[in-house]
């Protein structure tokens, strides 16, 4: 308590405050930008004076503003800004997306943009053929909704001198017609043959992108995210961005970024990660995280397994998907910047690579010893049971995207089928991880996926599709019905928990006395009505350090 006025009140709403006990409350107040009481509109009102803005909640319920662990907001925007085909689900939707970005940017040179989804696709490979009907004259690149695959049309394959004779990289590959001709579809590391001819954003280019993105989560009630991406280079040049955007005092959000692993290089770059995090803290902005990406994805079988994949008749096959950095060598690279101080946040879809996380972080505790850096492993699609106990005795987060633990079609089409059934009923084992004693923090993946927290809450706690849900209807029956969470673990996985992997939770994640105000107004409890009808909620108002950044 202090003797100054409030700036800010709010009475009569329903207060969720995350705090250690779960605590109800009814108002609370805020002074230059801190909490400075949680109770009863009584003591509230106790400090407000003349110039004191009083919020009237009228029952609307009141959370810390949504933090998202796993988020890529400049490639959200850029999307945005761009052919953006995210929020449709069809193939007579993209072309019709498609045919009217190409009239109305009759001077862009490449047409940019993407985010398909794989399942609309036979085999999860869109053809060249659809996107050189409806732009034949100029090059067209397009990944998708995941980012794991490149849609291109022949005169992106010309200028790029992709034909029949080009060899598949190591990292990736083309898919190709019964000629061997490149077909349309680039996985992984094989993008990389366009993509360098793709000409570079700049960084106004970026900072547009975040401009957008950040108003966008706002409105969803997200007040800090972690960036799963910040390049360095000069193909994506988001961190220098982000230090702009800033440092011009634009970033309202609080962000950590996760700076790039770059798997073609080795060790030495530890020393440009250094280099790039003592540019900071600038504003709000502080690049803490070190990313490796560690594996692809299931549904184009890049994703590390223990055991071969199947085919699409249930056959075994030899392939057990990639580990991107050598299992020996992530053991050094993470002992390294473990002690060097940084985080490391992983891309680790299936189990092998989850188990190859493990053992890099096992191994740095080895070297190391113990500290608070709060390493996490994101995606966590498929855990080995023998793993789960491990986060918890590592001290590893479980970073969760729970939007995807549902039947929807990519997941009954490009992934069951090639796991089988004994590895299918191990994902996304929210339930089994929280039984485990794991922090479960939770992101979204945007652009991946929606960035909508409230969305995702809803899935997690029923693992099936809202209502509202557009992409591939197929919500059908409850995915893995014992690893529901209940809302609240949700809503620490949103707020408190992933506060603590973004180490945020000193400041915010919470509302308690001495916290930023950084919170989100709902406009119904979310815990007074059926689960079923989580995602009907939506945000009304958003403030970071008692200032409002979006009002409905
Ligand atoms: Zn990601």
């Amino acid at each position: 308590m202090t003797d100054e006025r409030a700036d800010l009140i709010f009475t009569g709403g329903a207060v969720y405050t995350v705090d250690a006990a779960r605590r109800w409350a009814q108002a609370l107040a805020v002074t230059r930008g801190t909490i400075t009481a949680v109770g009863t509109d009584e003591q509230a009102r106790a400090l407000a004076g003349p110039g004191t803005e009083v919020v009237d909640l009228a029952g609307r319920m009141l959370l810390p503003g949504f933090q998202d662990a796993h988020c890529h907001p400049p490639g959200g925007g850029y999307d945005i800004l761009h052919c953006n085909l995210s929020d449709a689900y069809s193939l007579e939707e993209y072309e019709g997306i498609v045919l009217e970005y190409v009239a109305a940017h009759p001077d862009s040179e490449w047409i940019v943009g993407g985010g398909w989804s794989m399942d609309i696709f036979p085999g999860g490979n869109p053809s060249k053929d659809v996107l050189d009907r409806l732009v034949p004259d100029r090059p067209v690149y397009f990944p998708s909704r995941d980012g794991h695959s490149v849609w291109v049309n022949s005169k992106a394959l010309e200028i790029a001198g992709v034909t029949k004779d080009t060899l598949d990289p190591a990292d990736g590959w083309i898919v190709r017609d019964a000629d061997g001709a490149p077909a349309g579809t680039l996985h992984e590391g094989a993008s990389e043959l366009v993509n360098k001819h793709v000409p570079d954003e700049t960084m106004e280019d970026w900072i547009a992108a975040l401009r957008v993105a950040q108003k966008y989560l706002h409105s969803l009630g997200i007040t800090a995210w972690q960036d799963a991406i910040v390049g360095l280079d000069s193909s994506y040049r988001t961190f220098e961005a982000y230090l702009a955007f800033a440092g011009g005092d634009e970033l309202t959000a609080r962000v950590i970024a996760a700076l790039w692993w770059n798997r073609h290089r080795g060790i030495e770059q530890v020393d440009d990660l250094i280099a790039a995090r003592a540019r900071g803290p600038v504003g709000r902005f502080a690049a803490t995280s070190v990313k490796i990406m560690q594996d692809g994805v299931i549904e184009n079988q890049t994703a590390g397994v223990l055991e071969p994949y199947l085919d699409a008749e249930g056959n075994v096959t030899e392939n057990r998907g990639r580990s991107f950095v050598d299992p020996e060598e992530l053991k050094a690279v993470v002992t390294r910047l473990d002690a060097e101080g940084f985080q490391v946040h992983f891309h680790a879809i299936a189990e092998r690579a989850v188990r190859e996380a493990l053992d890099a972080i096992e191994s740095a505790r080895q070297v190391n010893g113990p500290n608070d850096l709060r390493h996490h492993i994101s995606h966590i699609q498929v855990i080995h049971p023998d793993d789960l106990p491990r986060f918890r005795e590592l001290g590893v987060v479980a970073n969760a995207q729970p939007l995807w633990a549902m039947n929807e079609g990519q997941m009954l089409h490009l992934t069951i089928p090639f796991l089988g059934p004994k590895r299918s009923a191990w994902q996304y084992p929210f339930g089994s991880l929280v039984r485990a004693g794991a922090v479960l923090a939770m992101g979204s993946d945007w652009s991946v996926s929606s960035p909508d927290p409230i969305e995702e809450i809803h899935v997690a706690v029923n693992r099936q599709a809202p209502a509202s849900y557009v992409y591939g209807g197929e919500s059908g029956d409850v995915f893995l019905p014992e690893e529901r969470i209940d809302l609240a673990t949700a809503i620490a996985g949103f707020t408190i928990n992933a506060a603590y992997v973004n180490h945020l939770d000193d400041v915010a994640g919470s509302i308690e006395v001495g916290k930023f105000a950084d919170l989100a107004v709902v406009d119904r409890n979310l815990f007074a009505q059926p689960v079923e009808e989580i995602y009907q909620g939506t945000v009304e108002a958003t403030y970071v350090q008692g200032e409002r950044v979006y009002q409905v």
